[in-house]
């Protein structure tokens, strides 16, 4: 799960970690009251939405030349122009795709006296099993750039997670900023801070780009991105209230309801597909035969009619998809199950694209028998191969 910019600042600030003063807006009304909560002379407006690269972003609806979605403001009424201005607005950065995302809140900061941006992340970093810190001193908007040119600029650190962040790593890391004096000693104290946060909300990323070095040599979190595993959000009532269902696939927030494993994705063939595995699997070969799969969809081991007519109903919902690939090796899923899920599910909404049903395993007889005798316009496949070059070629052609 994702939350916004200034969520995640005020997580962080309960953490005590060093973060400027702000308001959020939430509605236009607010405006005024939020800018006037905070002495100027420099007011920052940032757009929040779920997604990074706001500064450089555009608005669809205002020209070319119109500024991005984060705005340094040098007067009240300047700020209030651009809250008015942002608010409402569609927001496309490198981050959003094409369409971009409406922006729904803003959040009005205290400027800061900037010397240097840094880029701090706490991630999992698979290929070494362990939390790691990933730091730059080339911070700000063009980190993307730097790890892809000048890939020795950037250092990662591994924490061993029965210590946690030491003195050692914390030098070892205010090292490759080359923080000194005060700096320095807030850093190493904002990095073990950084860390307890991290490990405590169970969060799957933690990226502060910028970290700022201000003009009197104090360190400040300047932007902050945080994600956390949805499989811990149970423990954390706190995060979960933090949840925007508006900047969250629609789709996905249905499929999240039956707890189906659902990621919408941008190609025209839906897959229904029970293991993680073999969806994987499913996905590559539609990619092998040509074409794009338009969701990765797992209805799990034992899921009921009610969730497969669901997961159904979730796919056809989905405008881009021209077509439907079921595909199930039952073990613990029975073949027959899925069989009236579908049905079910076509009863009630219908059936607009082809549909290739590939079943195999337990209960398979029972499952044909119930697709064959239903009247459905379905085309049977006899393997995974199969199955994907007959999708393919319905949606095709
Ligand atoms: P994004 O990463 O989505 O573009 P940031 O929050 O990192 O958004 O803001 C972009 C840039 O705007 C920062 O790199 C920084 O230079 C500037 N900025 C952001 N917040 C402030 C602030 N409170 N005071 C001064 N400058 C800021
Ligand atoms: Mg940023």
């Amino acid at each position: 799960m994702n939350i916004h910019e200034h969520q995640a600042k005020e997580i962080l600030k309960g953490y005590g970690a060093p973060v400027a003063k702000g308001a959020a807006v939430t509605d236009l009304s607010q405006a005024e009251a939020a800018v006037d909560s905070l002495p100027g002379p420099v007011w920052v407006v940032k757009s929040q939405i779920h997604a990074g690269g706001r500064g450089k972003g555009k608005f669809k609806e205002l020209g070319q030349d119109a500024k991005g979605g984060v705005r340094v403001s040098f007067s009240r009424d300047e700020a209030l122009e651009n809250i008015r201005e942002m608010f409402g607005k569609t927001l496309v950065t490198a981050q959003t795709g094409e369409g971009g995302k409406q922006v729904q809140r803003l959040y009005v900061e205290d400027g800061a006296d900037i010397d240097r941006e840094l880029y701090l992340s706490i991630l999992v970093d698979r290929a070494v099993g362990k939390t790691a810190f990933v730091v730059s001193t080339e911070g700000g908007m063009d980190i993307e750039t730097v790890a892809h040119d000048t890939p020795e600029k950037i250092t990662t650190q591994p924490i061993d997670a029965s210590n946690g962040c030491t003195e050692a790593d914390a030098a070892k890391l205010a090292d490759a900023l080359k923080l000194e004096g005060s700096a320095r000693e807030q850093g190493m104290k904002l990095f073990q801070t950084l860390y307890k946060a991290f490990v405590e909300k169970d969060m799957s990323l933690l990226e502060i780009n910028p970290l700022i070095v201000t003009k009197k040599n104090e360190v400040q979190v300047l932007d902050a991105k945080v994600s956390f595993d949805g499989n811990a959000l149970f423990r954390h009532d706190d995060i979960a209230a933090y949840r925007d269902e508006s900047e969250e696939d629609a789709k996905e927030i249905e499929a999240s309801k039956y707890d189906l494993a659902y990621v919408a994705l941008d190609g025209d063939i839906g897959c229904m597909v029970n293991g993680a595995g073999l969806a994987m699997a499913t996905m590559d070969i539609i990619k092998l035969y040509g074409a794009e799969p338009a969701n990765f969809l797992d209805v799990g081991g034992g899921a009921t009619k009610e969730k497969v007519t669901a997961a159904f109903k979730i796919i056809t919902s989905d405008p881009n998809v021209k077509g439907i690939l079921v595909n199930i090796f039952g073990g613990i899923m029975r073949c027959d199950v899925i069989a009236e899920g579908v049905v079910a599910a076509v009863k009630e909404v219908g059936l607009k694209v082809p549909l290739v049903v590939r079943l195999e395993g337990t209960k398979v007889e029972e499952g044909k028998k119930i697709i064959n005798e239903s009247g459905l316009n379905v085309i049977a496949a006899d393997d995974l191969d199969d199955a994907a070059q007959k999708i393919v070629k319905a949606v095709k052609g």
